[in-house]
C-alpha cells in the first residue's frame, strides 16, 4: 500500500510544479475539507502542521505518505496525473 502510494506520489512530484502542487495540497478551494484532513493526518504524525511544511518535504517524509495518499484518493488529484496514476489510486481501495 505504502509502494503504491509511492507511486502515485512520485507521479504527482513529476508532473505537476512545486507551484501546483502547494496550490493542491494548502490552498486550492475546491479541496479544502480534504486538506483539513490531510494537515490533521501530518500534524498527528511529525507533530508539524501545514504552515511547518514545505511540500517537497511532505512528500519526502515517509510518515506523510498514508496521509498523502488519502488526499489522493479523496481529492481525485490523482486523476489529474494520468489515466494511470488513477487506476494505480483507485486499486488500493
Ligand atoms: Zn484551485
Amino acid at each position: 500500500m505504502i509502494a503504491l502510494g509511492r507511486r502515485a506520489a512520485n507521479t504527482l512530484l513529476k508532473t505537476t510544479g512545486e507551484r501546483t502542487r502547494e496550490h493542491l495540497f494548502k490552498h486550492c478551494r475546491k479541496w479544502k475539507r480534504q486538506q483539513k484532513v490531510l494537515w490533521a493526518e501530518v500534524r498527528k504524525e511529525t507533530g508539524k502542521g501545514k504552515d511547518c511544511h514545505a511540500i517537497r518535504d511532505l512528500f519526502a517524509d515517509e510518515r506523510c505518505t498514508g496521509a498523502i495518499l488519502g488526499f489522493l484518493r479523496t481529492t481525485e488529484v490523482g486523476s489529474r496525473v494520468g489515466p494511470r496514476a488513477k487506476a494505480t489510486v483507485a486499486g488500493v481501495g
